[in-house]
């Protein structure tokens, strides 16, 4: 582990209302840390519900004239947020890590996977074409048209602070929309810099807002009657009330929640490039990711082949301070966190799993850290198999068959990504037909789609009915309108009182 050197004085971390930065008067803040080094690095504002209320005014105020604009001209600003991202993109890396603790590769990875969305979007006149029907009836002409919400708001998660807020307001925004986005009070300072480079690329005043907070800022968000859509990621408990109280209020939502994201071995997959993979998706990012590997089913013959493989990949794995370009792995986001990890390792051998790697062995007394941990002979029962750990915990579950692993994943309330690994294209084609998940990997152990599909879970890892980004994201943050329309030739009008037929 490397030694980090940042001072500890606290910034303060405002919200971002009508174009430029604003203080928070409610009084109440929550710390932000540096997850390497333990140190307090900021105090975020949290808003009260007047703040929230004065984001939404600046959003509605702003709402008339950006929905005049037109999709050449929104495609053209897009194009220039696309350019300014992309040639920054290192600098809100290093944002991401200095408060998640992610390494900055992967921060790195994390803004280019969002900056594909923004690439998407940059397609916006394409992607909000309507249907058009000439001469429906005689003389008379149907088409649809897609027209934005209004002001629509976003509240994300700690674990991917750049990427996930660009999942909602790019596609909200090119459709037409003003947006609220509530992140992550853990580590907020993402969303400011994402705030002040789209004023620099020239959107207008009041179109993005970020009001940074807790709970009250949520309920505030879902209360609020002029906020016409909520998306969220976060963990399925509060996505769950999230979706609830925003549709009783007749809100449209959408609600991603937590994962048990489960990879399945077949006896004929190739135990290398399996162990690689579960390394690489149970350890990545410090298990902190919602398509994290987290549950590995090695069927039959493969598992003690496959749990070996891993222990002996375990060691070599590098942990320090993200911005160590040694570092494959970091620390974990919040002490609290850590050590709520760390408790499945220590509890894991009452429950009757083995512990292969005990991941709290070697562990710097400052930050946040904790190394990787592999528990094997992990039964459906057991709190660590039960639980999304979100942490770099991978526990083994050893079955006898096919369709004992695919009970498992289909018995469990989550359903976000699952992976299968095999060399059989039957097994996997079936495996695709079975399994009960939004998002399925063949061989590939973290199916995250690209930016012209869309993402989402099933089950409890999401609540609504639209994924994020992509086509769903289009639909979500539009509403549909059929006009039907007659140019009569003045010559051949009639009155007629019966219900319009088709002629
Ligand atoms: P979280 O649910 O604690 O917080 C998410 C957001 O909700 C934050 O903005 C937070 O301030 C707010 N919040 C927290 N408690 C609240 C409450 N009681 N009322 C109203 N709002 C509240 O989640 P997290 O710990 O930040 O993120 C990790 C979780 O997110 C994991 O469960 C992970 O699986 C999930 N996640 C899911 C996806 C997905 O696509 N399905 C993606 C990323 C993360």
């Amino acid at each position: 582990m490397t030694e980090t050197v940042d001072a500890p004085t606290v910034t303060r971390i405002p919200h971002w209302i009508g174009g430029s930065r604003v203080e928070g008067g409610s009084g109440r803040s929550g710390p932000v840390y540096n997850p390497a080094s333990g140190h307090q690095t900021g105090a975020v504002d949290f808003a009260s519900v007047e703040e929230v209320d004065a984001a939404v005014q600046s959003a509605r105020k702003a709402f008339p004239a950006w929905r005049e604009t037109s999709l050449a001209k929104r495609a053209e600003l897009f194009f220039r947020i696309r350019e300014l991202l992309h040639a920054r993109r290192e600098e809100v890396a290093e944002i991401l890590v200095r408060e998640h603790g992610k390494v900055l590769s992967d921060a790195v990875g994390e803004v280019t996977r969002g900056l594909e969305v923004v690439e998407h979007c940059c397609g916006l006149p394409t992607l909000l074409k309507g249907e058009h029907s000439e001469q429906a009836s005689t003389g008379i002409d149907v088409y649809s048209i897609r027209q934005p919400l209004g002001v629509v708001a976003g509240v994300t998660p700690f674990n991917f602070p750049a990427m996930v807020p660009m999942w909602m307001w790019a596609p909200a925004i090119a459709c037409g929309n003003c947006f609220v986005l509530k992140p992550s009070e853990k580590d907020p300072s993402a969303s400011l810099w994402i705030a002040e480079l789209l004023h620099e690329a020239g959107l207008p005043d009041g179109v993005f807002n970020v009001i940074m907070g807790d709970r009250v800022a949520v309920d505030a968000l879902l209360d609020h009657p002029d906020i016409a859509a909520i998306s969220f990621v976060g963990s399925t408990p509060i996505a769950r009330y999230v979706y609830e109280k925003a549709t009783a209020g007749g809100k449209r939502c959408q609600a991603l929640g937590g994962a048990k994201n489960h990879m399945i071995v077949l006896p004929d997959a190739d135990v290398d490039t399996a162990a690689d993979a579960a390394v690489s998706a149970g350890y990545g990012s410090a298990g902190e990711r919602c398509m994290a590997v987290s549950a590995v089913v090695a069927v039959g013959d493969v598992a003690q082949p496959l749990v070996d493989a891993i222990r002996d990949r375990i060691p070599k794995v590098k942990v320090g301070d993200g911005m160590d370009p040694a570092s494959e792995m970091g620390p974990l986001v919040t002490r609290e966190h850590r050590d709520r990890v760390a408790s499945y390792v220590e509890n894991a051998p009452g429950e009757g799993a083995t512990v292969v790697v005990d991941g709290r062995d070697g562990v710097p007394d400052d930050g946040f850290f904790l190394n990787p941990s592999l528990l094997d002979d992990v039964t459906p029962q057991m709190k660590a198999y039960v639980d999304e750990i979100f942490g770099p915990v991978l526990g083994v579950t050893r079955v006898e068959t096919y369709e004992e692993a695919v009970r498992l994943v289909n018995d469990n309330p989550y359903g976000n990504g699952v992976a299968i690994f095999t060399r059989d294209g039957g097994a996997a084609r079936r495996f695709q037909f079975d399994v009960q998940a939004g998002m399925v990997g063949i061989n590939v152990p973290i199916p995250v789609p690209v930016a012209y599909y869309s993402f989402g879970g099933w089950k409890a890892s999401l609540f609504g009915d639209r994924h994020v980004y992509g086509p769903e994201a289009i639909d979500f943050y539009t509403r549909g309108k059929v006009v039907t329309s007659r140019w009569p030739d003045p010559a051949t009008s009639t009155i007629d009182l019966g219900f319009p037929q088709t002629r």
